[in-house]
């Protein structure tokens, strides 16, 4: 499917201010195509411990928390494949193993809002 394959590096975040730039451009953990940075959402390590033996991964869908992100599609198709590969570890540069709870609940809670207009899946509690 695919003919030209670039060499994409993971660059550290930083970017280059630049005024009437095309869309900045991510790559997903999930499934490896590359989309508008709008269109993905942003993941973080929360590492609150020296050497935790997991570390939880936040979901970062302002893009303003500090340290290294990853990006995904905010679906659970994309979280699953990541989750399979343990890309989002790597991507992370984590030894240890992550924690996706409050990633999965995060894309959850936008598929069951997305398209739909029901609202019968308030939060309780
Ligand atoms: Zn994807």
């Amino acid at each position: 499917m695919d003919g030209a394959v670039t060499p994409a590096k993971a660059e550290p975040g930083t970017e280059p201010p630049l005024s009437g730039a095309p869309i900045p451009m991510r790559t997903c953990l999930g499934c490896r195509r590359r989309d508008a940075r709008s269109s993905l959402l942003r993941l973080v390590a929360e590492v609150t411990r020296p050497s935790p033996a997991t570390v939880a991964v936040k979901p970062d869908p302002g893009r303003r928390l500090p340290g290294r992100g990853a990006w995904i599609h905010p679906t659970t198709v994309c979280l699953d494949q990541a989750v399979r590969r343990r890309a989002v570890g790597r991507a992370l540069r984590l030894t240890v193993g992550v924690n996706l709870d409050e990633v999965r609940d995060h894309i959850e809670m936008q598929e069951a809002g997305a398209g739909s207009g029901d609202e019968h899946g308030r939060p309780a509690g």
